[in-house]
């Protein structure tokens, strides 16, 4: 049989190599923007006719090209970014493969003109389909100005796939935007069939983000800021909103955009129970680091990139999002990120026990339910206890921490701790008489000109976590020993995950043992239930022996939850009147008084008008 192989024509290699680099117009974009940037432009201007398709042109006053440099751009890998791979390690550019123009120039018509500094004239080239058309002196200004037109003129399939000028105008939109964002330092301008649609000077990040996005995100901006082990972390995350679809999710590494679902990851889980289903965070967030710690030369459009240490990156990701959030009043200021690493680690042996003093009330009686002892009347940790006394022994927990849980006598109407997200609490009014629990799940109370409906276990859940969680990560957890240890069987995998879990339970004020074949509980923390500490151990033990990943934050963070979770009222069970008022009470004295540390909705609200219009 005859042979069959043949090597292709360098214009076909040319065309189907290019597909790779320019998919589409806004592929194009994002190459000639980046070039511009890599010249040392500081200003730049973009020219877009029909979503790219008929035009696409950059101009931008950067260091230009020498003739022959003007010619030898566009052979493939011809660069002057880098000589050897080994180069790609301290890469200070955009660009480095030497790919882009030789792919423009594949599948357009292209015009070059250049200019440096010291030269007279500069250079114009024309090239058509990878073929030098012309190149002749020009008179023009220091920098380059590169036009390609027709995008896929000799490729029609390629051009039918194209899809509708809007949507490839978002996608151009999407690649000047991200690129603009890195770059506030620069000057953009960009214009669509000859009407300009941004005007951005030279700013700094927020004015920069508030030029393209709008003078409403202005007010949704936290910044950020940290800089720890030559890694630093710049930029703006967005206080929580009810944005649902498209959202400005911005990594911004070494100036380069990004996107990295782990560092996401990161970020998202800052903002864990402060999103309702679906939401998503928006943030800006620029991280810079060594070069030699990053590799992102794994895709040909570089929008991914490989970090050595990605795990403390995610650590102090996470951190620095969650402390601004708290510092912001956006989340509780509970610092839990703040991994190992970066905080004095935690020495049980520097913990001096305290055993909790027992306060006998001998008037105490069960059977008087009046205003002066209120009784929780739920069988978990609560038992015992009436919610006031337990508030007061919470505290006692924290001596040092400045309260914001205001006792029922001492709380007037104005002063409740607003927190910034409910703006309306200084209007609560407490009075006996107003509050109802409807279905023993629901409290219902007024509020202003409006009628609050409370779920009542995803609220006192909320004022639960806060307090453990803060208990937890400020080290404070009292321990109760168990007269009769507890005893729970674990396979050798769950035991595992426990003795992972061994530091965080004891910061909480869990004292244990683990053995080979289960756990044996000695002492566990002050104010939790013996009935529900089972299913606090299951709980972490699964979300343990989950994939995520988990440094000590995000258990403390879990475990601050399951605690939460396992420990408030339950739909069904009855509370007090008091107690009722109390935990309302507790509630809008929270950071985040309105969604539940799992994402539950915690109030609903009908206003006056509302009733009004049912009633007309
Ligand atoms: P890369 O950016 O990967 O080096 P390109 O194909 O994008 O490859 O560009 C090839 C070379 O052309 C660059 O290395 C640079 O020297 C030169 N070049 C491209 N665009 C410009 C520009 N706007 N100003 C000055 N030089 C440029
Ligand atoms: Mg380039």
């Amino acid at each position: 049989m005859a042979d069959i192989i043949q090597l292709l024509p360098d214009f076909v290699a040319n065309q189907i190599a290019a597909g790779e680099v320019i998919s589409r117009p806004a592929s194009a974009v994002k190459e000639l923007l980046e070039n511009a940037i890599d010249a040392k432009a500081s200003e730049i201007k973009l020219l877009i006719k029909d979503a790219g398709k008929t035009l696409i042109q950059v101009i931008d006053n950067g260091i230009g090209m020498s003739v022959t440099d003007a010619r030898l751009a566009f052979e493939r890998h011809a660069t002057s970014k880098i000589r050897s791979a080994q180069d790609l390690f301290s890469l200070h550019t955009k660009g480095f493969r030497g790919e882009a123009l030789a792919s423009i120039a594949a599948v357009s018509q292209v015009e070059l003109i250049t200019k440096q500094a010291d030269s007279e004239v500069g250079t114009e080239i024309h090239i058509e389909g990878n073929k030098v058309t012309s190149q002749e002196p020009c008179v023009a200004l220091t920098g380059t100005s590169i036009a390609m037109r027709n995008l896929f003129f000799n490729i029609p399939a390629r051009r039918n796939f194209l899809k509708s000028d809007n949507v490839e105008l978002r996608y151009i939109l999407d690649e000047f935007h991200r690129v603009a964002l890195a770059h506030p330092e620069i000057s953009f301008y960009m214009y669509n069939n000859g009407s300009e649609v941004f005007n951005l000077p030279k700013s700094n990040l927020r004015q920069r983000i508030v030029h393209i996005f709008g003078s409403k995100m202005n007010e949704k901006l936290v910044p950020i800021n940290e800089e720890i082990n030559e890694i630093k972390i710049s930029g703006f995350i967005c206080k929580p909103s009810s944005k649902k679809n498209k959202t400005a999710q911005y990594f911004i590494i070494n100036q380069r955009f990004i996107k990295n679902r782990y560092l996401h990851h990161a970020v998202t889980s800052a903002y864990e129970g402060l999103l309702k289903e679906g939401e998503q965070p928006e943030y800006f967030i620029h991280l810079e680091l060594d070069p030699k710690t990053i590799d992102i030369n794994i895709h040909p459009t570089k929008t991914e990139i490989k970090f050595e240490d990605e795990h403390t990156i995610y650590a102090l990701l996470k951190s620095v999002v969650k402390r601004s959030l708290g510092q912001f009043n956006v989340a509780p200021s509970i610092d839990f990120s703040l991994s190992e690493e970066y905080t004095t680690p935690y020495h049980y042996k520097d913990k001096t026990s305290k055993t909790p003093t027992i306060v006998v009330d001998s008037n105490f009686n069960p059977f008087k339910m009046d205003f002066e002892t209120p009784s929780f009347q739920k069988k978990s940790s609560f038992s015992q206890t009436n919610f006031k006394k337990d508030t007061a022994s919470w505290e006692a927990l924290y001596t040092g921490i400045p309260s914001r849980v205001n006792t029922f006598e001492t709380a007037s109407v104005g002063e409740f701790d607003t927190p910034s997200l409910f703006e309306n609490t200084t209007d609560f009014e407490t009075t006996n008489n107003t509050i109802l629990f409807f279905q023993k799940k629901y409290i219902i109370t007024p509020l202003k000109d409006k009628i609050l409906i409370i779920h009542t276990s995803r609220a006192h859940q909320r004022i639960l976590y806060e307090r453990f969680a803060k208990n937890i990560n400020d080290h404070k957890a009292f321990s109760q020993q168990l007269l009769f240890p507890m005893e729970f069987e674990f396979s050798a995998m769950e035991c595992q995950a426990l003795a992972s879990l061994k530091s965080v339970l004891e910061a909480t004020g869990f004292l244990l043992e683990i053995h080979s074949k289960g756990v044996q509980i000695l002492g566990i923390p002050v104010n939790l239930s013996e009935s529900v500490v089972k299913e606090v151990l299951n709980d972490l033990v699964a979300n343990e022996l989950e994939q995520i990943p988990q440094e000590n934050s995000l258990k403390k963070e879990l475990l601050a939850k399951s605690l939460a979770k396992s420990s408030a009222i339950r739909s069904g069970e009855t509370i007090t009147q008091e107690a009722q008022q109390q935990l309302v009470k507790d509630l809008f004295s929270c950071n985040e008084p309105s969604i539940s540390p799992f994402g539950k909705k915690i109030f609903t609200e009908l206003s006056s008008n509302e009733i009004n219009n049912k009633l007309s």
